[in-house]
């Protein structure tokens, strides 16, 4: 899932050219909106990267699901959300791009429906690989799983990937490192364009602790679950840090103007986003309230948010 900053339609860069003393109104610029991709690819001698075919407002192009190895046998990573013509085109995949591999078993970044829903369809077609991901049962939709924990590590031929536990865009997070390739598959925590949503039950704190904590990686590369290949890993992590306090920033400043509802928040910050993502907005706005509520900063008043 993507928020609403992934689809400013017009990336913005003109920020940078404000005029003296004007404050940016934010920080990633690029967005999820009119992003093509190939339907699949080769990322690296070890990885091809096939489409689940689930474009939209909250998956940007659809979610990137990869193959992962070099041997007979791989690993799936992700397996999009069961989308029509999927199967098809994962099995063209495994042809064309993976030598005619087959599959081990799939491993899940985490249970959200565009990641983990494609299971069923994916044993159906290509037989009953087993599944491999952090245990989080109110979500793995009956699927038996491997539980999986910060460490582990998976391993095929010519590929060894440890799970990094990253909570925040969902309590069952596993980002992957790819040693051989010292490549960060990042999931949901990090996006090849825009930013990240922190849903209900997600946790902002948890989630700036994991951005941190892969900012210490020394990853070459972020291959993630939506849009394009990022290059270089520091500088995007570090943007979305500097993008959540920013954030912070804009909705105290409001907060402090007396603008106490979330609709309200949404309209005075997101003024650079068409109206029919207010609602996605409106889910990161209040991820940033629940912090601060948390941390005695501001109190909830029915519908209103009130400074402390
Ligand atoms: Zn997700």
């Amino acid at each position: 899932m993507t928020d609403s900053d992934s689809s400013d339609p017009a990336p913005r860069p003109a920020d940078n050219c404000a005029p003296l003393g004007a404050k940016p109104t934010r920080v990633v610029t690029s967005s999820m909106i009119g992003i093509g991709m190939p339907d699949k690819a080769r990322w690296s001698e070890r990885v091809a990267v096939v489409l689940g075919l689930n474009p939209g407002v909250f998956t940007g192009p659809g979610t990137n699901t990869f193959v992962i190895g070099t041997g007979p046998r791989r690993l799936l990573l992700d397996s999009g959300q069961g989308a029509s013509g999927y199967d098809d085109l994962l099995g063209r995949a495994l042809r064309e791009d993976c030598e005619g591999a087959e599959l081990e078993r799939i491993v899940l970044t985490h249970a959200h429906p565009d990641h983990i829903g494609g299971v069923e369809q994916v044993r159906a077609r290509f037989g009953a690989s087993a599944v491999a991901k952090m245990p989080l049962p109110e979500r793995d939709l009956g699927i038996e799983v491997i539980g999986l924990a910060d460490g582990d590590v998976v391993e095929t031929e010519g590929a060894t990937l440890e799970a990094i536990w990253t909570p925040g865009h969902a309590g069952d997070h596993l980002c992957f490192y790819l040693q051989e390739d010292q490549t960060l598959f990042s999931g949901d925590m990090v996006l090849g364009a825009g930013t990240t949503v922190i849903p209900p039950d997600g946790d902002l704190d948890d989630y700036l602790a994991s951005l941190r904590r892969l900012l210490q990686l020394e990853a070459r590369r972020i291959f993630p679950a939506h849009g394009p290949v990022i290059e270089d890993p520091r500088r995007k992590i570090g943007e979305y840090l500097a993008h959540r306090a920013l954030r912070d920033e804009q909705i105290l400043e409001g907060l402090r103007a007396g603008v106490t509802g979330t609709a309200q928040l949404v309209a005075r910050i997101y003024t650079d986003v068409p109206e029919f993502l207010y609602r996605a907005a409106g889910v990161s706005v209040e991820a940033h309230l629940r912090r601060f509520e948390k941390q005695g900063r501001v109190r909830r008043e029915e519908t209103r948010w009130v400074l402390v």
